[in-house]
């Protein structure tokens, strides 16, 4: 190959794959900076249990504020983040900042609950993620009992060789499995029987469309029966209406989070939210 053809392979293929390139180093960049700078931030939402107003868990959820450009949603970070290793190391830190703040209120003599930490299906390529897991709960004496990993089908998809193993490490380790998004994917019946989950999500959409005759109710129904079936807890995702919540009171669906219960919660909301249910279950 000379060097005429390498210089004109170079501009003739570049331009794209380059600014694609230059995109990820920069928003490499930006994630460093981020992490250095505290832009990044743990919210936290509460699962709850509508019969008695129980905590049943508290999910993690990242925030990340850009000086001068604003909240960029854990969604589009993630899908870009995710064609490079930086994945891992977000979530090290939520994680590790999680772990800490479970703690932090079990010190604080609150009812323990688990802390629910979400997972992108990128991490499951790499070779040290159980160990990451396993090394954080180690450092922050956490009993893994009280960690939950909500995982998605995708996960599975995408990773058809590495993941059930990896799923099988967890639950040796003894963390808790959440299966998260359940409904809107392919075949995930199936994955119930092969793995040890302990709590089956419900997405949001079947909420969302949720009314007394409609086909969600009559599915939710279904899901909650299966989730029995299974000795899980159900959790519906999204409830935003009380007329959301009243229905799935009539489905059995025991457990709910979304904005009507409380909006996802900076550290410093959600540790007076957690003090003032215990009150009320107290009296
Ligand atoms: P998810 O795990 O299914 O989380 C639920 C999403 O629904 C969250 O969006 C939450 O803020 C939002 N939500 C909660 N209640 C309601 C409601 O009543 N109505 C509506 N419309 N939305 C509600 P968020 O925080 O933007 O996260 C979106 C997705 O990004 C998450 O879906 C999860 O898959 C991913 N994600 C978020 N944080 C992390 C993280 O720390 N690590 C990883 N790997 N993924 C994350
Ligand atoms: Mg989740
Ligand atoms: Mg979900
Ligand atoms: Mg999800």
């Amino acid at each position: 190959k000379t060097k005429e053809q390498g210089k004109n392979s170079y501009q003739f293929y570049t331009p794209i794959m380059s600014s694609e390139a230059a995109l990820l180093l920069k928003l490499e960049n930006a994630i460093h900076k981020g992490l250095e700078r505290r832009e990044f931030s743990v919210y936290y939402q509460p699962q709850i249990k509508w019969s008695s107003g129980e905590v049943t868990a508290m999910e993690a959820l990242l925030r990340w504020e850009v000086p001068e450009i604003g909240l960029i949603p854990p969604s589009k970070l993630f899908a870009k983040a995710s064609k490079t290793d930086l994945i891992l190391q977000i979530t090290q830190w939520i994680l590790q900042t999680a772990c800490e703040q479970n703690l932090a209120w079990q010190e604080a003599g609150l009812p323990p609950v688990p802390i629910a930490v979400n997972l992108s299906a990128r991490e499951f390529q790499n070779p040290y993620l159980v160990e990451t897991v396993a090394r954080i709960l180690q450092k922050t004496r956490l009993d893994p009992h009280w960690l939950e990993l909500e995982l998605t089908e995708k996960i599975l998809r995408q990773n058809l060789r590495a993941a059930p193993g990896i799923f099988q490490d967890f639950h040796n380790l003894g963390i808790r499995l959440a299966l998260d998004d359940f409904g809107i994917g392919f075949s995930s019946i199936g994955y119930l029987k092969q793995f040890r989950f302990r709590t089956l999500k419900i997405h949001q959409s079947f909420i969302r469309d949720l009314r007394g005759t409609s086909q969600e109710a009559a599915l939710i129904s279904a899901l909650v029966t299966l989730g029995r079936g299974f000795n899980l807890r159900v959790v519906a995702e999204g409830v935003e209406t009380p007329s959301q919540l009243e229905l799935l009171k009539t489905l059995e669906c025991e457990e709910v989070q979304g904005y009507l219960l409380s909006r996802p919660l900076r550290a410093s909301e959600a540790t007076p939210f957690l003090t003032q249910r215990a009150a009320q279950l107290n009296r």
